[in-house]
């Protein structure tokens, strides 16, 4: 069987492959926030655009300071919005603010705590730098050089960036539209009173959030029944965006016809199976030149397999790098054992009131429990070589990231 590892490269080879490109429009920037940049973003001037300084105090030349105390003749004053319109010379200095650029002729401030001022003088009691406590013009950014790179996801500090170079609107590759087809005779709308023997539908929810956050544009095709005419049409349907996400009917149980259907429709299958729990089952391919994703239909695997494949593929589509989840790290607050020899995402949380980050499991009754995914705010990796652990022992830990 696959290792999580392998099929996660399947998914990066085959998007790579496809050389998703897709198309652009462009938005104001107050909408940008999670899409993908479609263009290289230059700087329209230096940054800073002048000499920034970053305290309050004087401008002097360090020079005239080597030998402290010195005074000095102060010769004027600049704020942050104002410009000094001279040239310091020797023995001069000027009173300057933060944000304020630096005068001409000035090489360093000297910050305010170590001068006393008298009348239109200041004694200096300290030297400085040449060089010191001011942002260097274009040290951040020089005009026409690449600030943000084609492809880079916005967050609220590209935003930031973004609106300091004068972008009011940004060029964006397109999102990409994502079929969501949930299948299973008991599964019923969420409006409806179930059956006691009736699920409700949570996973067009979650799926539907997790399409969002990662650049998609979800689309719900409503619910299949487990039966093959019936999930035919409702595939097809699914074909006619740009990805398509199913949920159930992957297992091996007599009424699973997800990938009987899509094989009679022509699909060339990547991965059916991973060594991975939850979500073993998760089944991968194309079919008409769409790709698919088949997830195990218990909440917790479609969440899980979500995050692990579908994202990823879903951020190349959207005109982004590949995203691999991000593993970081932590110790394990209580010991752990099991047997199988899969790779484990098992529901967590973390914290770091002490030391270094713990992670401790949440009580959780496995695949099926969202109650345990919602305590979660993480989930601990276990490798399928880790099946002993001791109390803070380091393990691998996926943050929640939607
Ligand atoms: P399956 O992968 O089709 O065998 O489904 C496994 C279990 O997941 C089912 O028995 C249901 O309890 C649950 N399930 C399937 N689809 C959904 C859904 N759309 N929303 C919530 N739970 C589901
Ligand atoms: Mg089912």
């Amino acid at each position: 069987m696959l290792s999580f590892e392998q099929a996660l490269d399947i998914v990066k080879q085959k998007l790579a492959a496809a050389d998703p490109r897709p198309g652009r429009e462009v938005v104001p920037l107050g909408e940008a926030r999670g899409r993908v940049v479609a263009e290289d973003v230059l700087a329209d001037r230096d940054y800073p655009p002048f000499h920034r300084s970053v305290r309050d105090g004087y401008a002097v030349r360090a020079e005239d300071v080597a030998a402290p105390p010195v005074e000095l003749k102060v010769c004027g004053e600049v704020r942050a919005g104002g410009n000094f319109a001279g040239t310091l010379g020797a023995g001069e200095c000027v009173s300057i603010m933060t944000g304020a650029p630096l005068p001409d002729g000035a090489d360093s401030v000297v910050m305010v705590e170590y001068t006393e001022a008298t009348g239109d003088a200041v004694t200096i009691q300290r030297s400085v730098q040449s060089g010191e406590n001011f942002v260097r013009q274009g040290s951040e950014a020089q005009t026409s050089s690449r600030v943000l790179p084609r492809g880079r996801r916005l967050g609220a500090g590209e935003l930031g960036l973004l609106a300091t170079v004068g972008k009011a609107h940004v060029p964006v590759f397109v999102r990409p539209v994502v079929a969501i087809l949930p299948t299973g005779d008991e599964v019923v709308p969420i409006e409806h009173e179930p059956e006691k023997f009736q699920i409700r539908n949570s996973n067009s929810a979650s799926l539907a959030a997790q399409v969002a956050a990662a650049g998609g544009i979800p689309r719900q095709l409503g619910i299949a029944p487990d039966r093959p005419e019936a999930l035919r049409t409702l595939i097809q349907d699914g074909l006619r965006c740009d990805l398509l996400v199913l949920s159930g009917g992957v297992s091996a149980g007599k009424y699973d016809f997800v990938e009987q259907v899509l094989a009679d429709l022509g699909a060339e299958f990547y991965f059916q199976s991973v060594a991975l729990r939850p979500g073993k089952p998760v089944v991968f391919g194309s079919v008409a030149e769409k790709f698919f994703f088949g997830l195990p239909g218990n909440p917790v695997s479609t969440y899980v397999t979500f995050t692990v494949f579908v994202r990823p593929a879903l951020a190349a589509m959207a005109g982004a790098d590949f995203e691999a989840p991000l593993f970081l790290r932590a110790r394990l607050a209580k010991p752990v054992r099991r047997s199988s020899g899969l790779t484990a995402f098992l529901p967590a949380r973390i914290d770091r009131s002490g030391g270094d980050p713990a992670a401790s499991l949440v009580v959780w009754q496995g695949s099926g429990d969202l109650v345990g995914v919602a305590a979660a705010n993480c989930f601990v990796v276990l490798h399928p070589d880790q099946t002993t652990l001791a109390a803070g022992d380091w393990v691998d830990v996926m943050v929640k990231q939607d």
